[in-house]
């Protein structure tokens, strides 16, 4: 099951989209350095398809995307959630995930969302605006990944893990 601790919207974690940016709890990955080590622990609300048409009510007119910040635990209830949100605005909000595994589950498919970053925090070679980040990041086109991440790295702003 996801639960969420807060959420916000911003602006640059997804290029050219305005996004709902929702913390996902109960993260796995344990990265040193992690910027948010509160969501090591399953804690906040639960995100459920009721949760996510309340979200949508409230700001689906003021976004053009939501991103699930982890759930690594439960990749197939992102997966599903993403489907979920595309379902109920015919597409018209694109979907963002935001894992710290390095690869996708082989279970889920990139076709599922408009957006994927993979890759863990490392301290060491920084995140997503960093020159020598381990993290990738994705726009997806009909199942295709392309790797963006480039666009981070000229925004020269740090990035969440
Ligand atoms: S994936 Fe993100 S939230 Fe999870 S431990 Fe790593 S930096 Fe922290």
């Amino acid at each position: 099951m996801l639960r969420y601790v807060n959420y916000d919207i911003v602006f640059q974690e997804v290029p050219g989209e305005v996004t709902l940016s929702i913390n996902l709890s109960n993260c796995p990955n344990h990265c040193k350095g992690c910027h948010s080590p509160y969501l090591w622990e399953n804690i906040g609300e639960i995100l459920d398809e009721h949760a996510l048409v309340q979200l949508l009510e409230r700001y689906g007119q003021s976004i053009t995307c939501i991103c699930f910040m982890g759930g690594d635990a439960n990749p197939h209830e992102v997966e599903a959630s993403s489907v979920f949100v595309r379902e109920q605005t015919n597409g018209r909000i694109k979907t963002a995930w935001y894992s710290g595994k390095n690869k996708l589950p082989e279970t889920c498919s990139p076709q599922n969302f408009d957006y994927i970053k993979l890759g863990p925090y490392m301290e060491k070679l920084g995140g997503l605006d960093s020159a020598t980040t381990n993290q990738h990041f994705y726009r997806v086109d009909q199942g295709k990944m392309t790797d963006i991440t480039y666009v981070f790295l000229r925004s020269n702003r740090k990035f969440p893990g």
